[in-house]
């Protein structure tokens, strides 16, 4: 059995390596590594792919929030309302352009943003909603949407972690995480489901006002060559990862249901563990496993990852500690207990091994692992 890893990027590289090398090459021999004619296809693909009206591409997923929210030209000391169970780089760029990180918590069992918290939130200064579609599943995008409506706010999905799932409404219609808000954005980071050779994100729309802005703030704010309308930075998704890109945009459905397959394994290895609770699926969202994150009681994680590490199984704790508490956002003046579930999830989350190229063998050798810890 192979050395098992979080994420198998090799033995996916591996399995694909005809196709990735033969699309690199062609941008080799072109020499064409910014702006060549792969990086409007490939744009072209995940439109189609998204069903979703414009797409620009970007250096990485923090760039793409940072480019949202430039585009909206929010007020100053604006209040933009982001989960607090989460990866840095939303509230981030929040801090960054001099609005006002506004955390909220999340629901216990989705890990996303929670909408009446979100709605018990907003004042007169409060500007946007960022909901984060958190380890491969979407946050509840109908409340968040009816919320922003009525009170005029914007919304701007991070779905750097779930391209390809799908939302569905209360109708039943169905549109991918990130086209449903007034923007979305991506990262193309390598371990994420849609990942390259290095760095790479995107940006998604709908609105075509809105793309011509995010389009030329990505590049200095040039509104035609050397004339520029605003200022913007730079920001662009190399040729050759869009190359690679193109090619694993066309795997994309395999990679989710190979995903699908592995957090059923789990799922089904797990389910007789009282002690363990398994990912929860939401009725309103497919979920497509960025991450497949077990619930365990709090002073029995540290042994199970022990435990697993022993037998030569990597684990991650996706996130240890709750945004609100890190000393960067100190000056905000949040303090522990302003949000029990994420502070909780915190302390309780697990992530394992989720990927594309996970065995059965391999599935087996970490569940049994699990089960013969978890058990006693
Ligand atoms: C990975 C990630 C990002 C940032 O993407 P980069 O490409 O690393 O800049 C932003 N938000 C979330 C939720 C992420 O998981």
């Amino acid at each position: 059995m192979n050395q098992l890893q979080m994420v198998d990027l090799k033995g996916q590289y591996q399995r694909l390596k005809p196709e990735i090398d033969a699309a690199m090459q062609v941008v080799v021999e072109s020499t064409a590594f910014i702006n060549g004619p792969q990086v409007k296809t490939f744009s072209q693909h995940l439109a189609q792919y998204l069903q979703v009206d414009h797409v620009i591409p970007c250096a990485n997923g923090t760039d793409a929030l940072q480019i949202a929210l430039m585009a909206l030209d929010l007020p100053a000391g604006g209040e933009v309302i982001v989960p607090a169970f989460n990866y840095v780089a939303t509230a981030e760029v929040i801090a960054l352009l001099g609005l006002t990180p506004v955390f909220v918590d999340v629901l216990p069992d989705t890990f996303c943003i929670d909408p009446a918290k979100v709605r018990a939130a907003i004042t007169e200064r409060t500007v946007a909603i960022m909901p984060v579609h958190l380890f491969g599943q979407c946050a509840p995008m109908e409340e968040l949407m009816d919320l922003a409506i009525a009170q005029e706010l914007f919304v701007i999905e991070d779905n750097a972690q779930a391209i390809g799932a799908q939302y569905v409404d209360a109708e039943g219609n169905t549109s991918f995480a990130g086209t449903i808000g007034h923007i979305g954005t991506t990262s193309f980071f390598p371990s994420k489901n849609l990942g390259c050779m290095g760095d790479g994100g995107a940006i998604f729309t709908q609105d075509e006002e809105l793309a011509a802005v995010l389009q030329q703030i990505a590049n200095h704010g040039q509104q035609k060559k050397y004339h520029y309308s605003r200022v913007g930075v730079n920001s662009r998704l190399d040729t050759l990862q869009a190359a690679l890109l193109d090619v694993k945009l066309g795997h994309l459905d395999d990679f989710i249901l190979r995903r699908q397959k592995a957090a059923m394994f789990y799922d089904a290895a797990f389910a007789e563990l009282e002690q363990v609770k398994i990912p929860t699926l939401a009725p309103y969202s497919s979920h497509v496993f960025h991450q497949y994150t077990l619930q365990v009681p709090a002073e029995q994680r540290e042994g199970l990852k022990a435990h697993l590490q022993s037998k030569g199984i990597p684990s991650m704790i996706y996130y240890p500690v709750p945004l609100h508490l890190h000393e960067a956002y100190a000056y905000l003046g949040y303090k522990a207990s302003d949000f029990p579930v994420s502070e909780e999830l915190c302390r309780k989350v697990i992530s394992l091994p989720m990927h594309t190229e996970l065995t059965q063998d391999q599935q087996q050798y970490i569940t049994d692992a699990v089960v013969a810890f978890m058990k006693v």
